[in-house]
Parts: structure tokens; sequence; C-alpha cells
């Protein structure tokens, strides 16, 4: 046998006439498809925000070709790995078979043909193990995270059909002369020997070969067809959506956009279902109202109604005000997000279009009055900002004055009994190091933060500037906050609107200069202790690892680590004002941290953050009384172990 016979007909024993109809039927589904995309792209360009970055085409590519992200959930990582290698070789035979066929082109024959085939049958092999993988955590294992709308499983199934009616195809073919060479096709050969053996004869299998061919021919029409749908579209956006995605701090919102940007509509199209914000999401956990990944599929069904340019406004009416209320902005869903969906700036956006129509709950109303009336959320009179610190002597800056250093004792700081506890620590912290710092006393206002993640944009705005007025009129040069809220506005928030201050959380204050030598501490205590990592400061901002080596400097007893910790941390419940918020749910958020906490048989459960200190130190109570910890700031820590100069 020669070469070239090592090969086969194509569209053999498919009558003449059917040959168009499929063209007409594989391009029909193609041409719907594309005149959808075009479609929804020709609308998305009035919503425009963002240039086209090309930087991004490499990291695009990496994601594609490793799955890491994926594979952070590693069963699911792994069906996906398998699915879309096996569909990338699957649609690497298609188009050997269209080029050998269509075009003036000749290479499908001898060892190219055999070592193709087996490539193909291989890589339908794999495909279909992954499908089987998503089929199984569906039925078998029923993972709680999966959607259970019935339209999610069609793409596996169309997907499966597409696979078996493709290898039963292929096996009908070769039952007919059953070629040795075809043993290549390694599927396909050992369906054939299975028909053989069961006494199929040649004019049954042809009549098979046929049949299947029509199927197959269908049900890959119908998937060319419907992949503008929802979940099939993020075959087509999720690469584009993860190019997209945010490269800002976690922590840090973006400013109010009046409609959805064109990332914002890619996003919800590139959205894949999987549930894994859900999964990660503090407000499920507890049993409050919000999913994330609702709000995602919210958002799309609003844009598919309305158009691309539908408000904020009018998509609020699709979400009951306590979804859209319960988020605590911990940022968990951007970070587990497969495709890179900013989930957290959507919800903050709806609550925008919420204050603009003068809907906000009497928590988020008495906040604002108190942030704008008395520049601190608490609502308290601004001239007791300083009642902790009486009897302190602190060094208050005079008008104008320079400021090399300034402490800035933020809101919770300096009205909370759990923040005000904190400040004394930072300030005998200060005096030990005796370096020269100021605080602003009551001129200190709000930075703004919970007013802004409550949505009330321009109540921040206006904070911010007086803010950043301010500091510049005390030429400030360095800002140290022992609040990761206050910390990240600083950081990110007010660069934008025009405050480029250097800022320094405690945790990295403390860890830079216990680390050079300048600020002693004598380790102490033996007892177990854990570090609750706040989300502003950790998972927002990248933080993780100068509180631990603080802790490490000045604890005797060992640190343990939660289950959830690091970057992966689970929320305390107090941010995006949550705190004073409260929506109602099954359970709450702080109890089921400090109850992690409690498993690690820690005695005292540290943390970085007067927010998460309140929360925590609220959670105790639904532990049993031997799992009560202490819970204590860093600062407080190293306070209690300053070696005496
Ligand atoms: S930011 Fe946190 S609380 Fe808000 S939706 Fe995402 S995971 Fe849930
Ligand atoms: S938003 Fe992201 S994590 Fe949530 S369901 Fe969609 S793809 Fe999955």
């Amino acid at each position: 046998m020669s070469s070239a016979d090592v090969t086969r007909e194509i569209l053999g024993n498919v009558p003449g006439w059917l040959v168009p109809w499929f063209y007409g039927v594989i391009f029909a589904a193609y041409a719907s498809s594309a005149v959808i995309f075009v479609q929804r792209f020709r609308e998305r360009r009035g919503a425009t925000t963002a240039p086209s970055d090309r930087a991004r085409v490499l990291d695009v590519i990496k994601y594609l070709t490793f799955h890491q992200k994926l594979l952070e959930d590693r069963f699911a990582g792994i069906a996906h790995l398998c699915t879309f290698y096996g569909f990338v070789a699957l649609f690497m035979g298609t188009s050997i078979v269209f080029l050998e066929h269509s075009t003036p082109l000749h290479f499908f024959y001898g060892a190219f043909y055999l070592w193709a085939s087996l490539f193909v049958d291989l890589g339908g092999l794999v495909f279909i193990v992954g499908l089987l993988m998503f089929l199984w955590q569906r039925y078998v294992s029923k993972r709680d995270r999966l959607l259970s709308r019935w339209w999610v499983a069609t793409l596996t199934w169309l997907l499966l059909a597409i696979a078996i009616s493709g290898f039963l195809l292929e096996g009908s073919r070769i039952a007919v002369d059953m070629p040795a060479f075809e043993s290549f096709s390694v599927v396909g050969y050992a369906i054939a020997g299975a028909l053989r053996f069961s006494g199929v004869e040649n004019e049954t299998a042809l009549l098979w070969h046929r049949a299947l061919w029509v199927g197959h021919a269908v049900v890959s029409s119908l998937f060319f067809a419907l992949l503008p749908w929802p979940l099939f579209s993020h075959m087509v956006y999720s690469g584009a959506s993860w190019g997209r995605r945010r490269t800002r701090p976690l922590a840090e919102l973006r400013t109010s956009a009046p409609v959805l940007t064109w990332i914002d509509l890619m996003q919800t199209d590139a959205c894949t279902t999987c549930g894994r914000c859900n999964e990660v999401c503090p407000a499920q956990a507890v049993g409050q109202p919000l999913a994330p990944r609702d709000i995602v599929l919210g958002i799309r069904q609003a844009v598919t109604e309305a158009g691309p340019s539908v408000s904020y406004a009018d998509q609020v009416g699709r979400f009951s005000h306590d979804v859209i209320w319960s988020c605590t902005t911990c940022g968990a869903c951007n970070q587990t997000c497969p495709v890179g969906i900013d989930v957290y700036d959507e919800i903050i956006d709806l609550r925008r279009g919420l204050v603009e129509q003068g809907t906000v709950p009497e928590a988020a109303e008495e906040l604002f009055e108190g942030t704008a009336a008395e520049f601190n959320p608490f609502h308290r009179d601004n001239d007791e900002r300083m009642d902790w610190a009486q009897g302190l002597g602190l060094p208050v800056a005079r008008d104008g004055e320079a400021i090399e250093l300034l402490y800035w004792v933020g809101c919770a700081g300096s009205f909370d009994p759990d923040g005000q506890s904190v400040s004394r620590a930072m300030v005998t912290i200060l005096d030990h190091l005796d370096i020269p710092y100021r605080i602003l006393g009551c001129r200190e206002r709000c930075t703004g933060d919970p007013a802004r993640r409550m949505g009330e944009e321009g109540l921040f705005q206006e904070r911010a500037r007086e803010n950043i007025d301010l500091l510049a009129s005390h030429s400030v040069r360095k800002v140290l906050t022992h609040c990761p809220h206050c910390y990240n506005t600083f950081k990110n928030e007010y660069p934008e609107l025009g405050g480029a201050f250097e800022v320094e959380h405690h945790s990295q204050f403390l860890d830079r200069l216990i680390a050079s030598g300048k600020l002693p501490v004598t380790e102490g205590g033996s007892q177990p202790l854990t570090f609750h990592d706040p989300c502003y400061l950790g998972r927002g901002n990248g933080e993780t690892e100068a509180p631990r080596r603080v802790i490490d400097a000045v604890a005797g007893g060992e640190r343990r680590e939660m289950a959830r910790h690091g970057r992966e941390s689970f929320c305390c419940g107090a941010g995006g004002g949550a705190m004073w918020l409260d929506v109602q749910g099954k359970d709450r958020v702080e109890n089921l941290r400090v109850k992690e906490a409690a498993e690690t048989g820690a005695r005292t459960l540290v943390t970085g953050c007067p927010f998460c200190k309140v929360m925590l130190e609220s959670g105790q109570q639904s532990l049993e009384d031997d799992q009560r910890m202490q819970v204590k700031d860093l600062a407080e820590l190293v306070a209690e172990r300053l070696t005496p100069r």
C-alpha cells in the first residue's frame, strides 16, 4: 500500500444532495452567531471607557495555556483543562478535514494522516473525560456552588453529544472495510471492532454512518448557533474578560461610571455561572440574601432586555435592596472569579444607583448625615475626636506646620472604645521611639471610605478633597495609620483626586522599625496566637507578611494559621458599611470567623484593623467560655513588649 492510499474519502457515503445543505446549515449557524456578536460589539462601543492594551495579550495566552486560575479549584480546573485541550484537538481535526476537502491543499494522507488520526482521537477521549468530570460534579458529587437552572448543563450535554456522535460516526465508517492503518484512530477502530464483533454487516454500518453523519452535523451546527447564549458565550469572552480584569489593588474602588462600560458588558457575558464567587462570599455563608453570581447574571439580563445603556438606577430594580446592602466589600468574589469579573465594583455601582434614587436604608442615611455634618460616621461631635487622648499630651500640629510623620488616627481609633485602645497603644510606641510625629486632632475628618462604599460618591469626594487640602497645607511627607481602610483610601483612592501621600500601615511601620533595630522589643508569652488578615490589608492591598513578622518578633507562643488566611482570608463582617447596615442572615459573619480562629486552639486573636477588632470582640459571645480568646491589635501586642530604653 502506497502512502497516498493511507487516507480516507472525506464526505464519502454522504449523498451529494446533502452536502450543500450541510454547508448551508453550518454557514447559517456561524453567521447567526457572528451577527449577534457583531451587534453586541457595536452596541457596546458607545459605552467604551478603556483603551485597548496589547500588553495583556501575553497574559491571556498564559491564562488559557496553563489554566493556573482555574486550577485553584483542582477538580473543576482539571475538568476544564481536559475539555479545553480536547476541544482544541477536535477543532484542529475538523479544520484539517475542511482544508483537505474544500481547498486545493492536499496533505491528509500517509504518515500525517496516521498521526493526525491518533492525535484527534486521543484529544476526543480527553475531551469526553473532562465533560464526564463536569457531569460528575453536577449529578454525583452535587457541588453546592453549581447553578441548578435547567439550561446550565446544556453546554456539557451538547458537547458530549458532539464527541460521542463523532466517535460513533468514525467507528461506523471504519467498520465497513476495517483497514489496518485505521488502528491509529484508536477509539474509532475499537468501536468499529465492536460493531463487527456484534455482527454488524457492511450495509448496516453504511446506513448507521449516514444517519450518524446527519446527527453529528445537526448537534455541531446547534453548538455554533448557541454560542451567544449565556454560559456558551464564556467560550468567546472569558479570555478577553481575564485580559481586561482589574489591575488596581482589590480594595480600590473605581470612580462611578454613568453607564456600564464595555468591560462590564463583556464580563457579564463571560460569566461561566461556576459559583466560585458564591462559595467565598461571607454574606452567602451566613444566609444573607446576596449571591454575587446573581448580581452578574441579573445585570446581564438587564442588558439583554434594556440594551447596553441601561442605567444603574434601572438595574437596581432587579434586586431586593437587602441583596445590594449585604456586601461587605471583602473582594473575595473578585479574587476567586476564574474569568476576572469585577463583581464588587458592580455592587457599589448598584448602591450608587440606590443613592441616586434616594432609597437607602436608615442606617446608611444616618451614616451619610454623620459624615456630612459631623465629619465622622459614628454620628459624634467631631470636637470629641480627641477625648480618647485626654492626659496624653499629644503633639497636635499647629496650622500650616510642616509634618514629617503624620499619625492618622481614623474615626474608629477616635470614637470606638476598641479602636481607642489601639490608638493609645500606637501613642505608647511612638513616644517610646522618640521620633517627631504629629496628629491633626479635631481637624482630622473621616476619609470618606464608609460613605463611598455605601454609594455616596459625592460625599466621599467632599471629605477627600478637604483632607487632601489639609494635608497639603501641612506639607505632610508620610502618613502612618493603623486602619487598613484609611490606608487604602490614602494609598489608592486619594491620588486620583490629587492627594498623593506616602502612607504606611502600622504593621509595615512596626515591621520596618523592629527589623532595623530601631524599635527593640522583647519576646514574651507562651500561649498560641493566630492572626486575622483584614480584607483591606491582605486581599485588598497584598500585605500579609509584615503583620506576621511583627507577631513573630514579639510573641513567645506559637503563631497558628486559620484555615483561611492571607489573601484567602475570610471577612470579619464589618466592611462596606456592613457594621452599620447589619443585614440579617441565619448567622453572623464575625461568629463564623471567631469559630475558625478558635479551631486553631489560639488563646489570642490578633488583627490589624480597628473595625475587625470590634467585630471579632463581638463574635466572642458566640463561643463557648473555654474557647474565647483575647482579641488584640498588633499595636497592643507590641506596646506590651517594648524593651525599656
Ligand atoms: S465583595 Fe465579599 S461580600 Fe461582597 S459580594 Fe463579593 S464576596 Fe460577597
Ligand atoms: S462571577 Fe465569576 S466566579 Fe461568579 S459565577 Fe460568574 S464566572 Fe463564576
